[in-house]
């Protein structure tokens, strides 16, 4: 496994619609767990392949330990609405709000080649939309607003948010989620 280049927005590639894989060969293997390499070195929640220079329909995720890879993926359907703040590997230091669809159904295609069905609401559901758009050369800006960049001192006031954050861990959910990191980092997808 290795650590790949991250491309970041003003790169064409991220432009570009990436093609259905065919054949999940080991070149693909390789591909989703260098993927999932450079998320973590990264400390990212998702990747997509066109984020590392590859334009082949593969997404990976990983949310409470829980690590997803989907290739060839696509929704089903949608319902509802929310609204998070976003940010993405391939745009640095920049967040914004986005609306997705509160609950999305996605289908696609493991690493074994089996069919996959995945249910996700909230962060899940956010994850796999802001992927999906990345294979269709979209990126998270384009709908996003409220849009700020993130200041070196405003980041080392998060990291010492989260720092104490994560000592006091006693907040369920999100502290759980976001696993004794910092969570705008940990919303870069
Ligand atoms: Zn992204």
């Amino acid at each position: 496994m290795a650590i790949r280049i991250i491309r970041t927005d003003k790169d064409e590639i991220l432009r570009k619609v990436s093609k259905p894989v065919e054949l999940i060969d080991n070149k693909i293997r390789e591909l989703a767990l260098d993927m999932l390499d450079t998320m973590y070195k990264n400390d990212g929640v998702g990747l997509a392949a066109p984020q590392v220079g590859v334009l082949k329909r593969v997404i990976v995720y990983a949310l409470e330990d829980n690590i997803h890879v989907l290739v060839n993926p696509y929704i089903t359907k949608t319902i509802g609405l929310q609204t998070e703040e976003e940010g993405c590997l391939s745009s640095i230091d920049m967040f914004g709000k986005v609306d997705r669809p509160a609950e999305v159904h996605a289908s696609g295609t493991n690493l074994d080649g089996k069919t996959v069905k995945i249910k996700a609401k909230g962060l899940e559901a956010v994850v796999i939309c802001h992927e999906i758009d990345h294979l269709d050369g979209i990126l998270f800006l384009d709908k996003a607003y409220d849009v700020y960049h993130l200041t070196e001192e405003e980041k080392e006031v998060r990291r010492k948010e989260a720092e104490i954050l994560n000592k006091k861990s006693k907040r369920k959910s999100k502290a759980k989620k976001d696993k004794g990191s910092d969570e705008k980092c940990k919303n870069k997808i």
